[in-house]
């Protein structure tokens, strides 16, 4: 580990009440991305960071965005871009967390496809704090329902993903609208061209952050990871604790809190697990590696700090239940195992989200992770009908089973049982059936997008699940959407309506066809009745998509004027420039669930 976790969250100068909202998460440290932006943020500079998923980001700029504004003054200080609206909720929420020791803090999320209503009687009211998605940002800008003068903090988070799912014009024109005297956090996992131009145009000698971990080698385990959706995290874990072979076993969480929640889950389920954290005492802590070195414990759950060090050869697992935030604390989780020449296995849960931190994992560590197979109800059954027939065979050497023997002859001889059906029943008694032969879990892995920016193949049999189809093995149509440049549209609004509204992938989106009175869309030729009905109701510019199958140039006027965009997740360089100039769009009356 670096010097840097030496440094709490006390050194970074914030304000006392934001300070015990942190504390009582149960962060014990501030990750890199924390340490490199908070001060100069808290500071009033501007930054740059590259920085993904997982790398505790929303923290980065949510805690020196809150401490520079003054929630008493009831005035928007700090807007925060995000690419959807899952995002824009999710860091709302996180803001409001970490501020809520500061009295009267208002933090309002803003997207389309929600109604307007509820979002001006917010505004009116007043808010500190805007975390939306850049088209109804700038609708609201537009409309002057959404006041910028007083602001203070400008953030970008995920822009990479923001220009990739069309918002480009949108983001420059909202910067272009925001007072000068603003600091501005730009955050992205990857810096192409249009991003870089964003910071050279907006950003004033922004600190720049890079979180590029120093690189370690790993010791010999067998390391793999298992991309399962958030919500199936737990189940995953009990299933890898019940068919996963070990000795004893340690799990990293990233939070006090979850140590201890996790731990009381295990035991619920009959397993000796216990948590080590910084909170517990120096005497609680010891007394936990004690019991896990001598047996009474097999799993410990555990935060980094708390584990640093720890030495346990019996621990042949480690499992990393929530990514680390920074990838050099990756090496050292695993270093818990494989120790003295033991052999030792490493498995890392990764929600889709993460998968980047992944791969930053496999870069520092020089290496590719397998990707983890939970074993068959059959293996796991064979090995333990082994590990039962092993145990027998060391009764039949090492013990005098006279006494024993006797019993089952005076069994027998009463009973007049076949011998068979009394070792059967012996057997019983000693072993559940259930645990020699396992049910077969359901498949909880979350399709793998690929690694590297590349698409992996699904594998044979493998459905890709709704939402997550891939590119080139998704067979695509056409589909008709009733608004069109007449109504002002720009691909952006229909890529960002149809990705949010759908829960589709922006690259599942193809061609983008603009007419006057209406437009066409590529789209996975079967997408689902229920995700189809819902899309014929949302409104963009105003008016309802009512999507239909493109049934050709019957369906509708395309007199040559229609203009073809692609769009493209990365630059969009094949789109024509619009005539109209940038700011310029129509004038139109929002209604309900209006992008
Ligand atoms: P993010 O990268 O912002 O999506 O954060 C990922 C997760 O890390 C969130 O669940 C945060 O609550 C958590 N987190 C952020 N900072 C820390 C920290 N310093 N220590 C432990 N967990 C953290």
């Amino acid at each position: 580990m670096t010097e840097q976790v030496n440094l709490t969250f006390n050194d970074l100068g914030l304000p006392d009440a934001i300070l015990k909202a942190v504390l009582e998460l149960g962060y014990e440290t501030p990750s890199p991305i924390q340490l490199a932006a908070i001060p100069p943020m808290m500071a009033g500079k501007d930054i740059l960071g590259q920085a993904q998923t997982g790398t505790g980001k929303t923290a980065a700029f949510s805690l020196p965005l809150l401490a520079n504004l003054e929630p008493e003054v009831r005035t928007v200080q700090a807007l925060v871009l995000a690419p959807t609206r899952e995002l824009a909720q999710q860091v709302a929420e996180a803001i409001e967390t970490y501020g809520k020791y500061l009295k009267g803090l208002r933090v309002l999320s803003i997207y389309g496809g929600a109604a307007f209503g509820p979002q001006l009687r917010a505004l009116e009211r007043g808010v500190n704090v805007v975390v939306g998605t850049p088209g109804r940002i700038m609708d609201h800008l537009r409309r002057g329902t959404l006041k910028l003068d007083d602001l203070r903090t400008l953030v970008l988070d995920e822009a990479d993903e923001m220009l990739r799912m069309g918002f480009q014009e949108d983001v420059e024109w909202i910067m272009g609208h925001v007072p000068d005297t603003r600091q501005t956090a730009l955050l992205s996992a990857t810096m192409p061209p249009f991003i870089r131009k964003l910071v050279d145009n907006y950003l004033e000698d922004p600190e720049r952050i890079q979180i590029t971990p120093k690189k370690q080698t790993v010791e010999t385990v067998q390391q793999s990871y298992w991309l399962v959706s958030h919500h199936h995290k737990l189940d995953a874990f009990g299933h890898l604790l019940d068919r996963v072979e070990y000795d004893a076993a340690i799990c990293f969480v990233r939070t006090r809190d979850a140590a201890d929640e996790l731990a009381n889950t295990l035991r619920a389920r009959g397993h000796a697990a216990s948590s080590l954290h910084g909170d517990m005492q120096q005497r609680e802590r010891d007394r936990a590696v004690d019991a896990l070195k001598n047996g009474d414990l097999d799993i410990i759950i555990a935060t980094d700090v708390a584990a640093r060090g720890l030495d346990v050869p019996r621990i042949s697992l480690v499992v990393n239940y929530d990514i680390p935030t920074d990838p050099e604390a990756y090496v050292h989780r695993i270093g818990r195992t494989g120790r003295a020449g033991r052999e030792g296995q490493a498995i890392l849960l990764v929600t889709p989200r993460e998968r980047r931190l992944l791969q930053t994992i496999e870069r520092v560590t020089s290496q590719r992770l397998d990707v983890f197979k939970l074993p068959s109800a059959d293996e796991v059954g064979n090995r333990r009908v082994a590990a039962l027939f092993s145990q027998i065979d060391q009764q039949l050497e090492k013990q005098d089973l006279s006494f024993y023997l006797q019993l089952v002859n005076q069994f027998l001889g009463e009973r007049g049982n076949d011998p068979d059906l009394l070792a059967s029943a012996l057997l019983s008694l000693l072993q559940k059936e259930e645990d020699l032969r396992p049910k077969e879990v359901p498949n909880l892995s979350a399709p793998d997008r690929g690694r590297d920016g590349r698409r992996d193949r699904p594998e044979r049999g493998e459905r890709p699940e709704r939402g997550r189809r891939r590119e080139s093995d998704v067979p695509m149509a056409s589909y008709r959407v009733e608004v069109g440049r007449q109504h002002g549209v720009k691909p952006g609004n229909l890529v960002g309506a149809i990705a949010n509204e759908a829960g589709l992938e922006s690259r599942y989106i193809g061609n983008i066809r603009l007419n006057d009175g209406f437009s066409l869309v590529d789209l996975p030729a079967d997408v689902p009745a229920d995700i189809f009905n819902h899309l014929k109701k949302v409104r963009v510019c105003g008016v309802p998509l009512n999507i239909s199958r493109d049934t050709g140039p019957a369906g509708g006027d395309r007199s040559g004027r229609s203009r073809s965009y692609r769009n493209d997740r990365s630059e969009r360089s094949d789109r024509p420039r619009t005539d109209r100039p940038r700011g310029d769009r129509p004038q139109r009356t929002p209604r309900p669930r209006d992008f």
